[in-house]
């Protein structure tokens, strides 16, 4: 857990509020770590041994983790990989780790999600290294299109390889996307323009709508007291 994400938490007034919002605070980073989901994220985020990793062994480590157990809660399968994270350019790592998770998925039928390259040429790049490797369109997830498609006919381009098109960046309401200044952030209702879009292209059973919280100023307290 972060040091701010600390300092946060003690800064709430009440020992029961400081306690509870340590246990969920402590779920959403085991969670977050990998519990549940097997996944590399983005090169910048990993270690020097796990960028030399070879496809075979991440496809060795991802099965396990589905079929066998994670290595430190042995007792929790995971049932999906993903986000298996994607800069643009992709670097070579990210690139042996969407191979790997085509490999993986073709062998597990499980569903993969993917974090794009910011750039809208990223997904289809992704796509045709993950499906060129075995992974199926129909089990793919293709995430955070919510900063990554700003003209409908991209959007609609992209949805016609036949994967899930996934919106998860609602309650992010700000001007431009604060990890690329240059692009214009939509709204809530802009991202449901897009996806009205899509339904009204034959689309609708390909769109799947989330929350990316990822930092504890998202989480509203008094919900969970
Ligand atoms: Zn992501």
């Amino acid at each position: 857990m972060s040091i701010s994400s600390w300092i946060l938490i003690l800064l709430l007034p009440q020992p029961s509020q400081r306690r509870n919002t340590w246990r969920i605070a402590s779920l959403l980073w085991k969670t977050w770590d990998g519990s549940g989901k097997t996944r590399y994220y983005v090169m910048a985020s990993q270690k020097k041994e796990t960028l030399a990793m070879s496809v075979e062994n991440m496809v060795n480590a991802m099965t396990m983790e589905l079929t066998f157990g994670c290595g430190d809660t042995p007792n929790i399968k995971c049932g999906i990989i993903g986000e298996i994270g994607c800069s643009w350019p992709l670097h070579d790592f990210e690139r042996r780790a969407v191979q790997a998770s085509g490999e993986t998925q073709e062998f597990a039928g499980c569903p993969v999600m993917f974090h794009p390259g910011r750039y809208h040429g990223a997904p289809e790049e992704i796509f045709h290294i993950y499906t060129e490797a075995g992974g199926d369109p129909k089990k793919m997830v293709m995430g955070h299109l919510d900063r990554t498609f700003h003209t409908l006919d991209g959007l609609v381009e992209y949805a016609s390889l036949g994967t899930y098109c996934e919106y998860d960046l609602f309650g992010i309401e700000t001007s431009h996307y604060q990890l690329n200044t240059s692009v214009d952030m939509p709204s809530d209702a802009q991202r449901i323009e897009r996806i009205k879009h899509l339904v009204d292209n034959g689309f609708e059973d390909k769109i799947l709508i989330a929350h990316d919280i990822h930092t504890l100023h998202r989480l509203t307290m008094a919900r969970w007291l």
